[in-house]
């Protein structure tokens, strides 16, 4: 017996994917709808750590994002000095677990295909280009109407639809996301022999200077600066413009700057930030992922908090066979501590940066990864 039989999951990101697949493969009925019109992920590529790789495995496409990514075990320091010198090269923590990787790093359309995939095969219902209209939900269960006409009555509707969850506000949940002051350049582009981990470059004429290999030809590289509006760019002043400020990161940069130049391959986004206080549900209708709790990727955990919400939230239902506030309880326990110590540690190390103060960096690092190491 599970908790319940059939279940609404609004978004197929990270988490929507997630929790749908770990909830149809127990058996239980999932219908997936999601506002895009295909399930490819804007952005270049995605960090992923041992954590989130861990959830992965359970999900069954760990052979796969294993295949399709790029594994490493160290974390490498570096000036912001004419040679790109080389500070420190700390073993990552295998978060995951030692049988994994401590960190990959792969194309987010590959991953999102990889999930919906796994999703379809698991005989998750999905539509694009569909949301929900309304929800009205009763002690036994949550009716509703969606953008296409049809309507259903499900056991729980799960919001996995992101930063601007329309879930979220449809809960008349009010939740301020705040704009963290920093903005992040982001190019996918073709990885030099000379990048076979992530070294981050703090300092310079940016916050920070990175890269992470995605593949045996690929990488996604970044820079952070002050938020402004890069909107009146286009997209080949998109390219000059990071391509200008990675003129103060040498080393591996330099190899990597040669080679960016396909302007439709660059991203400009804020960092924004905001954590939902227990409970993430109201009744029968939860939130998971960016809907609940979001910050600033400098710890890259971001979707790896998604996944482990999905499968803590799967766990409980299949586990359980009533829908009750033990349920809740025993989720909420377990998720919201954690994200928030995740929220808490992404902010202070971009709260440094802005504030120009000389924080522990790699102490931060390492508390938070010791404590992602214990299973979610
Ligand atoms: C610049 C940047 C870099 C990052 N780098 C990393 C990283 O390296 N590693 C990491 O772990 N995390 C990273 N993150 C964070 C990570 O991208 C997110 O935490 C993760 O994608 C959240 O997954 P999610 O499923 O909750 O939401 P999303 O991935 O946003 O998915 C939400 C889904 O809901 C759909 N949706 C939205 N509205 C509706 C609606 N009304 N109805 C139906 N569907 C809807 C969307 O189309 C989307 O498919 C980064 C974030 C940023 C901003």
């Amino acid at each position: 017996m599970t908790a319940i039989n059939n279940a609404l999951v609004v978004g197929g990101g990270a988490a929507g994917s997630a929790v749908a697949i770990l909830l149809a493969e127990a058996g239980v009925q999932v219908d997936l709808v999601d506002v895009k019109p295909e399930p490819t992920a804007i952005g270049s590529g995605i960090t992923l750590q041992g954590n989130a790789l861990r959830v992965l495995r359970q999900l069954g496409v760990w052979e796969e994002v294993q295949r399709n990514g790029y594994a490493f075990e160290t974390l490498g320091l570096r000036a912001p000095d004419p040679a790109g010198t080389l500070i420190v090269e700390m073993p990552d923590v295998k978060t995951g677990g030692p049988d994994l990787p401590a960190t990959l790093g792969m194309p987010r359309p590959v991953l999102a295909r990889i999930l919906i995939d796994r999703a379809v095969a698991a005989g998750v219902k999905i539509r694009y280009r569909t949301t929900f209209t309304q929800l009205a939900q009763d002690p036994d269960g949550v009716d509703v109407s969606f953008s296409d006409s049809s309507g259903g009555r499900y056991d729980l509707v799960i919001g996995a639809d992101g930063i601007r969850s329309w879930t979220r506000r449809s809960l008349d949940i009010q939740l301020e996301t705040r704009a963290v002051g920093m903005g992040i350049w982001r190019a996918f582009g073709p990885r030099p022999t000379s990048v076979t981990r992530t070294d981050l470059y703090y300092g310079g004429p940016c916050y920070i200077a990175g890269y992470c290999p995605t593949g045996e030809d690929s990488l996604y590289a970044y820079i952070v600066e002050d938020a402004q509006d890069r909107s009146t760019l286009t997209p080949a002043e998109q390219l000059a413009v990071l391509r200008e400020l990675s003129e103060g990161y040498h080393g591996p940069w330099d190899d990597i700057r040669e080679q960016l130049t396909d302007p439709s391959r660059v991203n400009y986004t804020w960092f924004e930030t905001h954590l939902l206080e227990a409970p993430w549900n109201r009744g029968r209708v939860v939130l998971i992922g960016d809907a609940a709790h979001t910050c600033p990727p400098t710890l890259a955990q971001g979707a790896a908090q998604a996944l482990e919400d999905a499968a803590v939230l799967a766990e409980l239902l299949v586990d359980r066979d009533t829908l009750d506030q033990q349920l809740w309880d025993s989720f909420h326990e377990r998720r919201v501590a954690r994200a928030t110590a995740v929220v808490a540690a992404s902010n202070q190390l971009a709260e440094w940066q802005l504030e120009h103060v000389q924080g522990d960096v790699q102490g931060l690092i390492h508390a938070t990864a010791d404590m992602l190491s214990n299973p979610a």
